[in-house]
């Protein structure tokens, strides 16, 4: 049944029931299958989960940031490959558009990314550009009424089953910076764009990730975002807010979720005559798994609420993503220990969590990269 903005308790009560229901009884089948079943992607549909972020008036929910990240808690509860589904079309392979796009633009792509008809993935990535994102090497040559593009990107979430592409492309040589850095709408099946082999990954499997390989790629010059050239990066930059506090929340959700896998196995495992859980020890890691999760929770509703009453978030949202991340790790390694033996083994979903939440460190930033723009950035504020 189709959801509707207006009963936001009525959104994440039935996003809580679809996790519990079809998403967390199907983690293991999408992990060993490598793939997710359409009748779950219909599901997902129909929730209006790829539509989170994109305005009502062109088909999604609109949700505010403090709506999103109450539904993200939820759907973060279950395998992150679920979320990576939906997820750029909720974050930058939507918000590019909705900020920045033109009103034609927007009519043309925002309702069917909203129904999840088409799926849209962002291509930021490289082969020699990673952290330094603003370093892009891809080429946008304009010849009259297109730009022929030229370049690889690489790692990009959802490139085998996208129908359209978010492609950061630098149309002036001359200015080797972000600010020669131009973002394009790219349509899968446009002559001269190719997808590599979706790579082998540690976790989240069920998510696949390829190149994107242009060579002469011709896109029509009306696909620049925004209509203006120079203002990729800058535009990338506005949705990173949304984006690093919808991974935060989604941290969040999951370490609930594997806290209460712990408490449930400390309570059912008994050794020295006495279920673990009543060893102080257990406890110990229990306590301080809630606690993080707790704090992870505060911070990110704290910081959507501050950005919905228009306040530059830019610092905290870095702050949530880097937290969260780094907390989710630590919680899914508490219970792979509380686990014993059995945390190790790919039978317990232990197991799998832990190599799923490693990649929450490495993506839309590294825990490196947040920590740099936390301090430069505090830094900065507070000589003003
Ligand atoms: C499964 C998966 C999905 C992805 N999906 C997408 C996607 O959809 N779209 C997209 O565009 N990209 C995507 N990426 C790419 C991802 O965003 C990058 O991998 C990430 O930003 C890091 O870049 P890199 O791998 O080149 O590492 P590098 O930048 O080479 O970094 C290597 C190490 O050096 C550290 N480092 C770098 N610079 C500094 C510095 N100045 N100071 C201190 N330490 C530093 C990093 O933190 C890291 O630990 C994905 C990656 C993966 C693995």
């Amino acid at each position: 049944m189709p959801l509707y903005k207006n009963d936001l308790e009525a959104i994440t009560s039935a996003v809580r029931r679809f996790v519990d229901e079809r998403l967390i009884p199907a983690e293991a089948h999408v992990a060993e299958a490598d793939a997710i079943d359409p009748a779950i992607v219909e599901g997902m549909r129909d929730l209006g989960l790829f539509g989170l972020s994109v305005p009502e008036e062109f088909g999604g929910l609109g949700l505010t940031m403090e709506e999103e990240v109450l539904v993200m808690f939820e759907l973060g509860r279950a395998s992150p490959a679920f979320r990576s589904l939906a997820a750029t079309n909720v974050g930058i392979g939507s918000q590019g558009i909705s900020i920045d796009g033109t009103p034609d633009q927007k009519t043309k792509y925002l309702p069917r990314i909203a129904t999840g008809e088409l799926i849209g993935s962002f291509a930021l990535t490289e082969p020699n550009v990673g952290s330094d994102a603003g370093a892009v090497q891809t080429r946008a040559r304009r010849e009259g009424d297109v730009y022929v593009l030229n370049g690889t990107k690489r790692f990009i979430t959802n490139a085998p089953r996208a129908g359209v592409f978010t492609v950061m492309a630098r149309t002036d040589a001359g200015k080797p910076g972000a600010s020669g850095v131009s973002a394009f709408i790219v349509e899968a099946g446009t002559p001269g764009l190719s997808i590599g082999k979706p790579e082998v990954k540690m976790g989240q499997k069920g998510s696949h990730v390829a190149d994107v390989i242009f060579d002469e790629c011709r896109v029509p010059a009306e696909n620049i975002i925004g209509g203006i050239e120079g203002r990729g990066f800058h535009t990338a930059m506005k949705v990173l807010d949304r984006g690093r506090l919808g991974i935060a929340a989604a941290c969040t959700g999951f370490a609930e979720r594997i806290l209460d896998e712990s408490v449930d196995y400390a309570a059912g495992r008994k050794q020295f005559g006495k279920a673990i859980a009543e060893y102080q020890l257990i406890q110990a890691m229990i306590a301080d798994s809630r606690t993080e999760a707790l704090a992870s929770r505060a911070m990110v509703l704290e910081t959507a609420r501050a950005k919905d009453a228009g306040r530059d978030v830019g610092i905290e949202a870095s702050c949530c993503k880097l937290f969260a991340s780094e907390m989710v790790g630590r919680v899914a390694d508490r219970n792979v220990q509380i686990h014993g033996g059995a945390g190790y083994i790919a039978d317990y979903p232990a197991e799998r969590h832990y190599r799923d939440v490693r990649l929450y460190r490495i993506y839309e930033g590294t825990s490196e990269i947040q920590r740099l723009k936390i301090g430069r950035d505090t830094i900065r504020a507070r000589a003003r």
